[in-house]
């Protein structure tokens, strides 16, 4: 599910798959997500810049989301939210996690930021099913233009089933135009399709 914008930003700024990071948002999460804190741990954590395992606070999240890393800013915020800076006392806390742009050291970079639970809020990407594949297009043998869908006796064929009908009939993929000139029908557009087998359902 990870994509490849690391390819495009700053090499030190590869992430570790295994942890949340500005790649998984976009893509996945939208623009930000609400978290439930359910457990925090001290966990070794490569870092591909000095890249050596370092011991990192980590977050662990009800939502199935990937566990975040808490920087000293995160860190702050949850002191401040649950009104305690012991690490014991975030559990139960209900974050929103945000990608914005800040400028770090005077440079504009993306950054996951912590702010308020916002009640009622979706993520743009999770909720949105797989587009349907597009049915490949037809190409006719003869002029070499789409097949098109097409209505006859108040049913409406695909372009697949016209292929069919048509490798059936002249052993080719031929559009409607095509068909009936083959059919020895002079005008195209007068299409009354004898010949036509509708048994393309079967
Ligand atoms: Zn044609």
């Amino acid at each position: 599910m990870p994509n490849n914008n690391w390819l495009d930003e700053h090499w030190k700024k590869a992430h570790n798959p295994n942890y949340l990071g500005t790649f998984y948002f976009n893509d996945v999460l939208g623009a930000g997500a609400n978290a439930t804190i359910t457990r925090l741990a001290q966990e070794q954590v490569f870092n591909p810049s000095s890249r050596r395992e370092e011991q990192c606070n980590v977050a662990h999240f009800a939502e199935g989301i990937l566990p975040l890393i808490l920087n000293k800013t995160a860190c702050k915020f949850l002191s401040a939210l649950s009104g305690d800076n012991r690490p014991r006392a975030w559990v139960g806390a209900k974050i929103f996690i945000e990608v914005k742009k800040e400028k770090v050291k005077g440079k504009l970079e993306t950054v996951l930021r912590l702010g308020d639970y916002r009640a009622g809020h979706i993520s743009q990407a999770a909720p949105q099913p797989p587009a349907p594949p597009e049915p490949s297009r037809i190409h006719c043998e003869d002029c070499n233009n789409f097949l098109t869908p097409f209505d006859r006796d108040g049913k409406t064929y695909s372009p697949q089933q016209l292929a069919k009908s048509t490798q059936k009939l002249h052993g080719k993929d031929l559009c409607l135009d095509c068909l009936d000139r083959a059919e020895g029908r002079k005008e195209a557009g007068e299409n009354n399709m004898e010949g036509f087998n509708d048994d393309t359902n079967s």
